[in-house]
């Protein structure tokens, strides 16, 4: 069966090569456009509305905006608790290292498989709700060989996208025994780990005594990418470091965070713009009052960008993609048209997917729609819950969307 959504008053495909868009901002925008997509979700045609063939059924978003739903590339939605007493003494005026970390795997260890489990599906639902389709998770609030293995076990039950952050802190029972903690990452914990994630992934950061120095770092990436992983990796947050230079030496799919870069960084990421994606995570910065990674001059740099939300209980307690665009917007100096290619094609780059993100032919993005006449209006409208992910399995109403 196929689905005709027709009415769209703006599309933004992303397909840099669709014949008849305007390419002016890289959006590859149509006006008064439609949408052919199968059950499967994957799109058989895009263009005109006038030209539109014939479909199974047809979707009338009356004059709304549609984009490829977005990709969030960087969560850590498997967690039970939260952190608001955290969050509030911060705003108080108390510094965050990534030490709350562990309040949050004391209570992932407490709490039972159903109960993560349904955590998990209310998060992944919560981000549908605002236009999001595929999401990468990450791994890291169990920090033991069986721990790790349940969240990512959890993980793949949603998504394919699961990463592996056995290096995401030292736990405390082994704090005083680093280089145990990290053989027990590489070694029983990595070998379990395997079975579930495509990505490996650490929190490279010297400014925490929590997180791993860049050696430390460097001996995880290497091990993953030996049991046949793909690496990611969260550096350069806290302040300076190795972990964005790290990331381009090994060839990473992604650097996250990206938050304190000298000029060094940049033209690395730059170098590496064909390999490496630098995820931006604005929510953090927010979350956290914190300075926002200057994302103008790695725009301008030609570094290719993503956004996320990095959701999770401690820095960023946000599953919401059109916040982290209007917050990169207005605080990073970012264009609408650049901040909506971030949240989408940037991300779906970052997870070495051409599947998704892209409006056109072949691929399978998932169609969010716009209550609004533009993509301009996520930023423009901040708060304002205008998007949301089109279900193709909900009957049809007088106007969908
Ligand atoms: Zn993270």
């Amino acid at each position: 069966m196929t689905t005709l959504v027709t009415g769209i008053g703006e599309l933004a495909t992303l397909d840099g090569t669709l014949d008849g868009a305007d390419h002016a901002e890289g959006l590859g925008l149509l006006h008064d456009a439609a949408v052919v997509v199968d059950d499967a979700g994957e799109v058989r045609w895009v263009g005109p509305a006038s030209a539109a063939p014939a479909a199974d059924r047809r979707r009338d978003v009356c004059g709304r905006a549609v984009v490829p739903a977005f990709v969030d590339s960087h969560t850590h939605l498997v967690f039970a608790g939260d952190r608001a007493g955290e969050f509030a003494a911060r705003m108080s005026g108390t510094a965050y290292d990534g030490g709350g970390i562990s309040t949050t795997v004391t209570a992932t260890r407490e709490a039972s498989d159903e109960e993560l489990r349904a955590l998990l599906r209310a998060r992944v639902s919560e981000m549908r709700s605002q236009g999001t389709n595929v999401l990468e998770i990450k791994s890291g609030y169990g920090l033991s060989v069986d721990g790790e293995a349940r969240a990512l076990r959890l993980a793949r039950e949603v998504t394919d996208e699961v990463t592996f952050l056995g290096g995401h802190v030292v736990p405390r029972e082994l704090a005083s025994r680093r280089d145990d903690y990290v053989d027990l990452v590489i070694g029983p914990m990595l070998e379990v780990a395997r079975e579930h994630a495509r990505w490996i992934d650490v929190f490279c950061e010297p400014h925490s005594a929590h997180a791993f120095t860049g050696d430390e770092a460097r001996t995880i990436l290497e091990a993953g990418r030996a049991a046949g992983l793909g690496l990611r990796v969260h550096g350069n947050q806290l302040g300076p470091g190795p972990g964005v230079r790290l990331g381009v030496e090994l060839g990473a799919a992604s650097v996250d965070h990206c938050s304190h870069l000298t000029a060094a960084d940049v033209d690395a990421l730059a170098g590496a713009r064909d390999t490496t994606v630098a995820t931006l995570l604005p929510g953090v910065e927010f979350s956290t009052r914190s300075p926002y990674p200057d994302a103008r001059a790695l725009a301008d740099a030609g570094v290719c960008l993503a956004l996320a939300t990095d959701c999770n209980p401690g820095t960023c307690y946000s599953s919401s993609m059109p916040f982290v665009i209007a917050l990169a917007v207005r605080e990073m100096g970012l264009t609408p048209a650049e901040a909506l290619r971030a949240a989408t094609k940037g991300a779906a780059t970052s997870l070495r997917r051409s599947d998704i993100g892209t409006i056109r032919v072949g691929a399978r993005p998932g169609l969010t729609t716009l209550d609004a006449p533009s993509h301009v209006h996520l930023a423009y409208r901040p708060g304002v819950p205008l998007a949301r992910l089109l279900d193709l399995t909900e009957p049809a109403s007088g106007c969908d969307g």
